[in-house]
């Protein structure tokens, strides 16, 4: 990590922007259904199980905003949460949880196996400022990981790669994962060069996620 991410400054900043109530504000199932938003959108995206509701939950400090483990076949759309007590247009940004992907046995190309509605979202939505593509640190990149990097490469949206559970592997291991990675996205035009590594569950590396979320608010 660079010494600009640890900046203590830049983590308080995040930390305070986090400490605020976070509500649910809506789902959406189609493009009609998008709001009129004019804060930043930064959504979360990743395969099925990868902790990405954990995470949201986490950074949030919310036992239950995101639910876990959206189950195949589930309505696909996309969920707002913003800060704030009650949930409101005014809020300068917004967390879009995205529908999990990777549940078909054969990998699907990431079109078909995301709606219309996530694609066209991540390829118009003018507001949408970072997509963080979530990687199991034991697993790695997959290729539908990769399918979904390549979309966001030709939708030109600026993404970082956030390695989940890094509790579940020793040291070494994890700095293997990330660098596999950081290599990884070197092919990758839209990608943030520097992958951030996460757990959940005891805490590491949210306050540099929050931070980097808020910096963008
Ligand atoms: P989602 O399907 O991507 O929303 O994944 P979930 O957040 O539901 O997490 C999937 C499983 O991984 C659950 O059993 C979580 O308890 C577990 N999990 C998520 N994050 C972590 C983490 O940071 N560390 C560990 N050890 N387990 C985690």
């Amino acid at each position: 990590m660079t010494d600009a991410a640890r900046d203590p400054a830049r983590l308080e900043k995040g930390r305070v922007f986090f400490a605020q109530q976070w509500s649910f504000w809506l789902s959406v199932a189609d493009m009609n259904g998008l709001p009129d938003f004019a804060g930043v959108e930064v959504a979360f995206a990743g395969r099925s199980n990868v902790g990405k509701s954990s995470l949201i939950n986490a950074l949030t400090g919310t036992k239950a905003l995101a639910r876990t483990s959206n189950t195949p076949g589930r309505t696909q759309q996309l969920n707002y949460f913003v800060p704030g007590e009650e949930a409101s247009r005014e809020a300068p940004l917004a967390i879009v949880d995205m529908p999990g992907y990777g549940y078909a046995k054969a990998p699907l190309p990431i079109v078909e196996e995301w709606n219309e509605l996530i694609v066209a979202y991540l390829r118009g939505r003018v507001n949408l400022r970072r997509v963080y593509v979530l990687i199991d640190s034991r697993h790695g990149l997959k290729a539908n990981d990769e399918d979904v990097l390549e979309l966001l490469d030709k939708a030109a949206v600026s993404y970082q790669a956030v390695l989940t559970k890094a509790d579940k592997i020793k040291p070494p291991a994890l700095a293997t994962a990330i660098s596999n990675v950081e290599a990884a996205l070197k092919r990758h035009p839209a990608a943030f060069p520097e992958v951030l590594a996460t757990s959940s569950e005891k805490g590491t590396g949210l306050a540099e996620l929050r931070a980097a979320i808020a910096e963008l608010a």
